[in-house]
């Protein structure tokens, strides 16, 4: 355990379980130099103890970097929620929960993730401050996806040479909450769209709504385009896949579309431009960090606009030191996390 959380570099690891409600809960506070850490709490079956941790710590890391890079007064955490067999009273779980949150003063502040809700996270706020996205905190979607815009106007800026994106040809992959809210905003700048998803229903409505043009889900990738936004599910971007991209940059919303760091050195050596993924989709994390501490929208909206000079700084570096965006992202986000 202690040799994880040194690699990692986690300063502190919680763990508690309470067998009324049949919680039994971690939460990773990877680092706290920039402020207190704030990630969201996963609800999931996991086969084993050890890979519920795993999966917190290694998610709370990621948190730390992406606070870091977009700009925030914010630490990197997480929380996982082992999700029993069966559950009798989920909302009494997520009352536990919330005390538990709450033991530790403020160091950890949750949000929704994966398998939880907006009510989960009202739930918890009976019993802690240091909760966002509940029900009055509103769905951080449409600003993560007003994020990948702007990052995709920066991308186009750098690889393409303009960042007008009249015209150009933009390949989505996935059209759920973030990806439809990017495909209307495309679609407005004039941008041609290429979609799929593995729901019709959300393919059709791109079709009839934005004019798209719909690509079977297994051809996404391989489809010519000069943007390919993967808005999907992660590790999109493999060995298998990367050599199939016929685009000149890939942006898009999807968390941990490298498979493996090296991949984004592959796509540096095809000259396919990448926009670091926990860069470009920081905007829901920007919303509901800023929405936490009490900031107007129109304050959210001016610091979502460090996405894109974030991105314009990485890339400036990435083409003067020949290394991936990917590579010198993280080395940014240590700097600032580590000094
Ligand atoms: P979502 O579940 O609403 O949408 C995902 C969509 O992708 C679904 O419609 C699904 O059918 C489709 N999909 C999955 N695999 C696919 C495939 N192989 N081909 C085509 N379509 C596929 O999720 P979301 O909230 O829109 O998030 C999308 C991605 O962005 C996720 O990776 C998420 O982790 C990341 N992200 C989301 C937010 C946010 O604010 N929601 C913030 C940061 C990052």
């Amino acid at each position: 355990m202690f040799a994880m959380m040194e690699a990692a570099r986690l300063e502190e690891l919680h763990l508690t379980q309470d067998p009324a409600t049949g919680l039994k809960a971690i939460i990773a506070i990877h680092n706290t130099r920039l402020g207190p850490a704030l990630g969201g709490c996963r609800y999931l079956a996991y086969p084993d103890e050890q890979s519920a941790i795993r999966d917190a710590v290694r998610l709370a890391q990621g948190m730390s970097y992406k606070a870091a890079l977009a700009g925030l007064a914010q630490g990197g955490g997480k929380a996982v929620i082992i999700r029993p067999a069966h559950v009798d009273n989920r909302g009494a779980l997520f009352e536990a929960f919330g005390r538990f949150i709450e033991t530790l003063n403020g160091r950890y502040i949750t949000a929704v993730d994966s398998g939880t809700s907006t009510a989960d996270m009202d739930c918890i706020a009976q019993h802690t401050r240091h909760v966002t996205s509940t029900t009055e905190g509103g769905d951080p979607s449409p600003h993560t996806a007003m994020g990948v815009f702007a990052g995709i106007r920066a991308t186009a800026q750098a690889r393409l040479g303009g960042d007008d994106l009249h015209g150009l040809r933009v390949a989505i992959q996935g059209l759920g909450h973030v990806g439809y809210a990017l495909a209307e905003q495309l679609h407005a700048a004039g941008v041609e769209l290429l979609v799929s998803d593995l729901d019709r229903g959300r393919v059709q409505l791109a079709v009839e709504q934005l004019g798209a043009h719909p690509v079977a889900s297994d051809a996404l990738l391989a489809t010519p385009c000069d943007i390919l936004a993967p808005c999907g599910l992660g590790s999109v971007l493999n060995g298998e896949t990367v050599g199939q991209l016929r685009c000149s940059a890939v942006a898009g919303a999807a968390n941990n579309q490298l498979a493996s760091a090296d991949i984004a050195d592959i796509l540096q050596a095809r000259g396919i431009l990448y926009a670091p993924d926990y860069v470009i989709n920081s905007g829901g994390l920007i919303y509901v960090a800023l929405r936490h501490r009490g900031e107007s929208l129109a304050a959210i909206t001016t610091h979502l606009q460090q996405i894109s000079r974030r991105l314009t700084e990485i890339y400036a570096h990435s083409q003067a030191d020949k290394r991936s965006p990917a590579r010198v992202a993280d080395a940014l986000a240590e700097r600032l996390l580590y000094g």
